[in-house]
């Protein structure tokens, strides 16, 4: 039997991120300063991030090099396993080979951390001393925090309502390394104000969080904002997570025919599947590369691809994307970090040009394949992570379907532990579907900004 854990040494680690914008074959069109709607300047993010990450946001070099402080932290948990799910392909009886990349393995227990730290990093090195954020089901306010912690940087993270009340721990866990949490929408900012003076019971959303957390880096000279998905330069930092996973494919001679992520912001699925997507546009290589979403926020599959704000009070710049409208409001899905309403132009691109797939699954077929998954390989999934699975379940059975061997490396983006609330609504069979209906998909869109 072949191997069950691929290793790479900590020597073998990649020194540099995978800039895919240095191949695209049609760059993403600019953002656009959301007063004037010109393309924005350098001068115009300043406010709000570091130099350097600006830079990276447009560089065009094909290779950033990863700082040596940077690196030091990452072997804290980098590099991190390529497994091959033996069990579980015994379990679907498949002649296909299922391999996942954990990136539950790092503190935050998710792949967040990775782009967390040279965030952090980068802000420290020019003279910021607190950073403010927005989370959704709290991954990315954990890893943050942590990376704050790092560099003694302060942490101020605005929490989506909802994660806030039904994700008790991940607030504990931010406070454990020293942030400040408030649940969003707040009073604390006008846009937070805003939506609770139309609607005191909203539920909150990632939209109405990232409004808030910007008016915050906007109004203090000591204080940035962070953005934990969707950004050029985020994606750019989680690239490590599918430079490692070549490497290891390369060291038992293997390539995959398919490679998954699920989708929300599309940090994941870029991090994986970028080095790839390197290959098939470079090289012609005929890798499949599959981004996978819940249907109650079904931005790939059923969202328009043009311009629209990040956020809801309309302060971020205008990002050409897939978007089902910056008002969008999901369900309160169990999947939180796939709640967003928008999508990273590169990873649109990506699709709109296709280079990668896009499908949609509902939760409890998602849940299902993630109580599959952890029986049979003793990690519990993160939900959003489950979606991934799921899609490699189906691949599988594709697979056996068509009697062909087939690989497939999916991203397990994170572990579930944390997410246990929601595995008992499951397993007590109260998980209910959420079907997007046309009409309020329509509704939605009818906001998009007119250019
Ligand atoms: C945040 C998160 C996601 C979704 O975000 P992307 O930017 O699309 O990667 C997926 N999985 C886990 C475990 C997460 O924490």
């Amino acid at each position: 039997m072949s191997e069950t854990k691929i290793i790479l040494t900590e020597k073998e680690m990649p020194r540099a991120w995978y800039n895919i914008q240095a191949d695209l074959p049609n760059l993403p069109s600019p953002p656009l300063n959301p007063a004037t709607r010109k393309p924005i300047s350098p001068e115009d993010l300043a406010p709000i991030f570091p130099l350097s990450l600006i830079e990276q946001e447009v560089s065009l070099e094909r290779w950033v090099e990863i700082p040596e402080e940077v690196l030091k932290i990452y072997r804290l948990w980098r590099p991190s396993p390529l497994c091959r799910a033996h069990r579980l392909e015994k379990a679907l009886d498949t002649p296909a080979k299922i391999y996942y990349k954990y990136e539950g393995v790092s503190p935050a227990g998710s792949h967040k951390l990775n782009t967390a730290v040279p965030q952090a990093y980068y802000n420290k090195k020019e003279g910021i001393k607190r950073i403010a954020t927005e989370t959704g089901a709290g991954q990315w306010g954990v890893a943050l925090s942590q990376a704050c912690n790092f560099f003694g940087m302060e942490c101020t993270v605005y929490m989506v309502k909802v994660s806030y009340q039904q994700k008790p721990y991940r607030r504990s866990l931010m406070q454990v390394y020293g942030s400040e949490v408030i649940a969003s929408p707040s009073t604390l900012t006008s846009s937070g104000r805003k939506i609770l003076k139309d609607n005191p019971e909203s539920p909150g959303s990632l939209g109405v969080a990232i409004s808030e957390a910007v008016e915050d880096a906007a109004g203090r000279d000591d204080t940035n904002y962070s953005l934990g998905s969707v950004l050029n330069h985020v994606l750019l930092h989680q690239t490590i997570i599918g430079l490692e996973a070549k490497k290891q494919f390369a060291k038992i001679d293997t390539y995959p025919d398919v490679v998954i992520a699920c989708c929300g912001g599309g940090s994941n699925f870029g991090g994986i599947a970028f080095p790839f997507a390197h290959d098939k546009i470079v090289q012609g290589t005929k890798v499949r590369l599959l981004a996978v979403e819940p249907t109650a926020c079904p931005t790939l599959t059923r969202g328009h691809f043009g311009y629209d704000y990040g956020d809801v009070a309309g302060l971020t710049p205008l990002l050409h994307m897939f978007t089902l409208g910056s008002e969008f409001m999901p369900p309160g899905i169990h999947a939180g970090g796939l709640r967003y309403h928008g999508e990273s132009p590169l990873v649109s691109r990506l699709v709109h040009d296709g280079f990668a797939e896009a499908v949609a699954y509902e939760q409890t077929a998602v849940f299902e394949s993630g109580v599959l998954f952890a029986r049979c390989e003793g990690i519990v999934p993160a939900p959003e992570s489950s979606h991934a699975i799921h899609a490699a379940v189906k691949e599988a059975l594709d697979a056996r379907e068509a009697g062909e061997s087939r690989t497939i490396l999916f991203n397990l983006s994170g572990h579930g532990l944390l997410d246990l609330p929601s595995y008992d609504t499951y397993l007590e069979g109260n998980l209910k579907d959420q079907p997007l209906h046309e009409e309020s998909l329509k509704k939605s869109l009818e906001q998009l900004p007119k250019l």
